[in-house]
This record gives C-alpha cells, structure tokens and sequence, in this order.
C-alpha cells in the first residue's frame, strides 16, 4: 500500500512544472559524460561507469560540509574547456527538464573552471550555450547564478562579480558565495564583490548555515541578501526567524543535503514545518543531482513521506519557488500561470494568492 502511495505521489510531483533555484552545474555532472570527458582530456578518474558513479556520488552521510565539498574535486577537474563545460550544462538541464523542472537558475563557480586557460567569460558562455540548447530541445526557461567561493581571495571574487555583471546578456541574474564555511566564515571579507554585484544589477544569494548553526545565518544578512541558500538552521532561533521574515529573505532549502553533509541528525529533524509556522519564505531544492544521487521530485517525495507535508503544501512550496525567482516579471508571469494552468487541469487547487 505504501508503495503504491509513494508511486502515486511521485507520479504527480514529477509531472509537476517545478521551479528549481539552488542547483550545482559541478555537484551534478552525469557519470557517463565524466566518463567519456576523463578518457578524452586524459583526466587519472575511474574507466568504468559503476568506478565513475561511485566517486562523483558522495557518501550517504559525511562527516561534515567540507567532507561532502571533496566530492566536487573530480567534476572540476573534468570541467575545464568550452565544449566539456556546454555538454555538462546541457546534459544536466535535460535531465531536470525530464524530471518536471520547468525553470532552474543553474549555479556554478566560474573561476574553478579556467585553469586550462579559459577566461571567465568564456566559462560563463560556454555554461549557457548547454543552457540555451537545453532550453530549445526540451523548453526549461534557465538563468545562471555565478558562484564566488569562500577560499578565494577578495580580488578573485572581486573580478568574478565584475565578469558575472558584464554576462547579465548570458542570462547571469545573480551572485552567489559558497565553500568551506568554517575556513571562511565571514561572507564581510568580500563586500566588494557584494557591492559590484548589486550594483551591476545583479541580485545577491549566499550559501549560510552549512557550518556554524544559526549565527552564520545572522551573519550572511550583513551582505543583504534576496535569498539565503541552505539557511535552514534559522528555525533554532525565533528572533533570526522573525527577521528573516521582515527583510522578505528567501530560504532556498535542500534537506537531503543538509543530511548527507550532518548539518541535520536525520531527515525526520528537517525543519520546514517549523520555518514556514514561523512565516518564513523556504523553497525546496536538490543541491545536486549527482553529488546527493536526487531528483527534484525525489526530494519532493521524500517531504511529502518523511515530513508528512501534504501535497496542497508542497504546490504552495512551488509556486513560492516562482515568486522568489531571480526573474523578470513578464517570466515569471509567464511561468506561474503554466503552473496554475497544470494545476486546473488536475483539479488541483492553487493556493491563495499573496
Ligand atoms: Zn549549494
């Protein structure tokens, strides 16, 4: 009986237009494309696919954050020229189109990837040709949020949020920090990068509380962001949640992760019910798809059975999805009513408007 449950649930929740807005291109790379990119650019990684999955997949549970973070070495490594870059981007964006996924802002450090010599333009371009193809092949509306990280020096981030500003004609719409955040903690030690940023009209996310509990949370809203990526060890303390909550910050989640990295005892302790009473704006995301071995739907699944969401939540989770997106309103119009259009068509009820 359960099963049959759990199919049903999955059926509806896969063929629901989910928006996704905290995705790793690098955390997501397909084991067979790792392959063949390992044999042709001669990269020392496993020859066979089961070697392969098993060194992108990461353990179930790491020990911590900068455990789960190793896992990234080999996808990077891999991720250095145009055309690796393009089919990565592509390959990833059909996959989530396939699984339901009707709009992905797709995250990435780009200065990770120019080691064999590509500007960061040339990154950012070669990430959003796979884009733009997976867009005309399955119809996945995508934006790209460029990723500083935590270990780079300032004048690094820095030149990366001046690069991400002149490719906001890529489909660049935000700027994003992430990385070792015990190494790391204070996101103030980029300001620059921060103010470059918005200025240059990009939108501003970081990654908080993968380390460090709710004080680092408190702390990433020194740079003032839209949205908070993770985040979710907000809900230990009320008086960061009622902030959260009168700056309209966003809580993009990702709860396996957040398990597979120990930042929660167990996916039962994942705190969306206890965010959300407390009014604060979460969307539901995977992380990665290759990294945590998890589709969108899956982890829609995995809340609808592990913390007993019911499914009417779990579309309001969805169209909040819509709402935080880093989109231009004629877009995301667009995509709501597709949304509310599939819904009706269901006899699904849409939530009430906001
Ligand atoms: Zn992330």
């Amino acid at each position: 009986m359960h099963f049959e449950r759990a199919d049903d649930d999955l059926r509806l929740l896969t063929a629901m237009p989910k928006p996704e807005l905290h995705l790793h291109l690098d955390g997501s790379l397909d084991p067979a494309l790792a392959l063949e990119l390992a044999a042709s650019r001669g990269v020392d990684a496993p020859r066979d696919w089961a070697g392969m999955r098993a060194a992108l997949v990461a353990p179930e549970r790491c020990i911590d954050q900068a455990d789960l973070l190793r896992a990234f070495d080999l996808p990077i490594a891999l991720l250095q020229d145009a055309e690796a870059l393009h089919r990565a981007s592509e390959t990833l964006l059909r996959a989530k189109a396939a699984d339901g996924v009707a709009y992905a802002e797709l995250r990435w450090g780009p200065a990770l990837h120019t080691a064999k010599g590509l500007s960061l333009r040339e990154v950012i371009a070669a990430v959003a040709s796979g884009a733009s193809a997976a867009t005309a092949a399955t119809g996945i509306e995508v934006r790209l949020i460029a990723t500083a990280i935590r270990s780079h020096d300032a004048a690094t981030n820095r030149a990366l949020a001046t690069a991400a500003v002149a490719s906001r004609d890529l489909g660049v719409v935000a700027f994003d920090l992430a990385g070792r955040e015990a190494a790391h903690p204070d996101p103030l030690e980029f300001s620059d990068a921060f103010n470059v940023a918005r200025e240059g009209g990009l939108a501003i996310t970081l990654h908080a509380g993968e380390w460090g509990g709710a004080a680092q949370v408190r702390r990433a809203l020194e740079v003032h962001p839209a949205r908070i990526a993770h985040g979710a060890v907000a809900a230990d303390d009320a008086a960061l949640c009622a902030e959260l909550v009168a700056r309209n910050v966003v809580l993009d989640l990702c709860p396996s992760s957040n398990v597979q990295a120990a930042i929660v005892a167990g996916y039962g302790d994942f705190p969306i019910a206890r965010l959300r009473s407390r009014g604060v704006r979460i969307t539901l995301n995977t992380d990665d798809l290759v990294v945590s071995d998890l589709t969108l739907s899956e982890e829609y699944v995995r809340v609808r059975r592990r913390l007993g969401l019911e499914v009417a939540e779990l579309i309001e989770i969805a169209r909040e999805g819509y709402a935080a997106a880093f989109l231009d309103d004629r877009t995301r119009a667009r995509l709501l009513s597709g949304f509310d259009a599939w819904l009706a068509a269901r006899r699904l009820a849409a939530p009430p408007r906001s």
